[in-house]
């Protein structure tokens, strides 16, 4: 329902779960998130409100990092669980997805990594993406070339957000009718399923088109469609008022 992902140099959880806050008036069942640091991945996610995860992140503190992304889940494949919440993670726990809409195809895409020895913990369409993900990553050693191959195996309609830990300065994102905007700040840039999630940072957006993916670090934006080949975005300002 709700997607945040940050790469600067404050905290990524405050600015992370700061967005989902802002993201909460479109409503959700489920919120999570996951931060990069110290060569690893920490990820966090409970059913319910954000209270609930934000207590779950005082009883058990994620280590800091910058570069992070966020989610707040309005169920539709599996129940508002927190193993069905968002992200998901693959069986190494390596590579952290977090998804909006519906993988159409995700059943057959579940067999094919079950057979291929994947252990799929949740109900979700979600979860075939961080397995797919992760082992497109093992042969192409970039996440957002994993994405791209990926997602033309998808069918449905999805803005993805992920991070991988062997690649812990990148957030990568894509989208198929479903919404995705960057935040351009200074050392720092957003992803967002609406900008209300980053205007308090910065009002320099850039709106993804369809089938793109975007790679995201603290200090660039580069925009492909889903074959690799640079992509025409639109950039614009944020110039609506934002305290309401
Ligand atoms: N289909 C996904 C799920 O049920 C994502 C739902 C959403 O858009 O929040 O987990």
């Amino acid at each position: 329902c709700g997607i945040v992902g940050y790469a600067g140099g404050q905290s990524a959880l405050d600015v992370v779960v700061a967005g989902l806050k802002r993201l909460e008036y479109r409503g959700y069942d489920s919120a999570g998130v996951a931060v990069l640091s110290d060569g690893g991945l920490a990820a966090a996610k409970k059913a319910g409100k954000l209270v609930n995860l934000e207590k779950e992140l005082v009883d058990r503190p994620l280590a800091g990092g910058s570069v992070g992304i966020g989610h707040t889940r309005w169920a539709t494949h599996g129940g508002p669980t927190d193993v069905n919440a968002h992200p998901h993670l693959d069986n190494a726990g390596r590579v952290a997805v977090v998804h909006n809409g519906i993988i159409e195809n995700f059943a057959a895409l579940r067999e094919e990594l079950a057979d291929r020895g994947h252990d799929l913990a949740s109900e979700t369409d979600t979860e075939v993406v961080a397995h797919l993900l992760a082992e497109e990553f093992s042969s192409a050693g970039d996440l957002a070339e994993a994405m791209r191959l990926v997602c033309r195996r998808l069918d449905g309609a999805f803005t993805l957000v992920a991070v991988h830990a062997d690649q812990p300065e990148v957030v990568v994102g894509a989208r198929r009718n479903s919404p995705l905007v960057v935040g351009v700040g200074e050392g720092e840039n957003f992803l967002a399923s609406d900008v209300s999630a980053f205007i308090a940072h910065t009002r320099s957006a850039i709106e993804l088109g369809q089938d793109q993916v975007v790679e995201l670090t603290r200090d660039g934006v580069t925009v492909t469609d889903f074959d690799g080949a640079p992509a025409e975005v639109r950039a614009y300002h944020v110039d609506w008022d934002a305290s309401a």
